[in-house]
């Protein structure tokens, strides 16, 4: 069973077409990869996807057409996108952060949910009355994540999480969001640059090269495919 159906003809900004004929299907409880170079459009098919750019064509999620619908509206249909690198709020602390993230779920429920949070992950709890600019660049993609979750989405849009951040950090966070995976029924769709990291968590891949889909398969296959080894995975 399939959760989210993208099928696009065009997508871009005012005149300027970014995304050509990009059709593909996220699973429910599902996770897939967007793999691609600089500039190949990923940010572009999650932004398209949130109603942040213009499209010609459907997604649906669940039966529901999302292209039309305000941001808010796709939001509030079960999407949670956190977004390249500034996830957060930073001016607001990391338990603000936490309670924006649930705002339209019943308040016992959000303040019970975010008190979770904190709990699992002590740093976010230590601090969770500081503005969430002073966390370190992992713990405020953790944040970012956690805030995201807090909407309880059918589906979470992960922009390069690994961005910015050290090897370790990032091979930490992904092994964080494996674990948030198979704990809930969300389905995920992470674009990333590093490839290693990215296919190690995901079920399905895609290669996105100017704007089109070039490649396509179960991780695994991606892993084992020669010209994505040379391209992604520097071997
Ligand atoms: P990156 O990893 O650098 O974010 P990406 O694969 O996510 O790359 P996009 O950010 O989707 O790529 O950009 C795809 C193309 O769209 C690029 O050529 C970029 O210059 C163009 N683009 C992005 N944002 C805009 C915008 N607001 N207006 C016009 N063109 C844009």
């Amino acid at each position: 069973m399939s959760l989210l159906h993208v099928d696009i003809a065009s997508a871009g900004y005012g005149p300027v077409t970014v995304l050509h004929d990009i059709a593909f299907e996220v699973k429910t409880s599902g996770r897939l990869v967007a793999l691609g170079a600089n500039g190949a459009g990923k940010t572009t098919v999650l932004r398209t996807i949130s109603g942040l750019t213009q499209a010609q064509g459907s997604i649906t999620l669940d039966g529901v057409e999302l292209v039309g619908l305000t941001p808010h509206r796709i939001a509030a249909a079960g999407v949670s996108h956190v977004p390249q690198g500034r996830g957060t709020f930073g001016d607001l602390t990391v338990k603000e952060n936490l309670l924006i993230g649930g705002n339209r779920r019943p308040w016992r429920t959000v303040l019970a949910e975010a008190d979770a949070w904190m709990e699992r992950f002590p740093r976010l709890g230590e601090r969770s009355s500081r503005p969430a600019s002073g966390l370190s660049g992992g713990e405020q993609q953790l944040l970012a994540i956690a805030r995201a979750l807090m909407a309880a989405p059918r589906l979470l849009l992960l922009d390069e999480p690994s961005l910015g951040l050290a090897p370790k950090i990032t091979t930490d966070l992904f092994a964080t969001l494996d674990e948030l995976g198979r704990e809930s029924d969300t389905a995920m769709l992470l674009v990333e640059q590093n490839a290693q990291v990215a296919l190690g968590i995901a079920e399905d891949a895609l290669v996105i090269e100017s704007g089109r889909i070039t490649v396509r398969g179960p991780a695994a296959d991606l892993r084992d495919n020669d010209d994505v080894r040379r391209a992604y995975l520097g071997v």
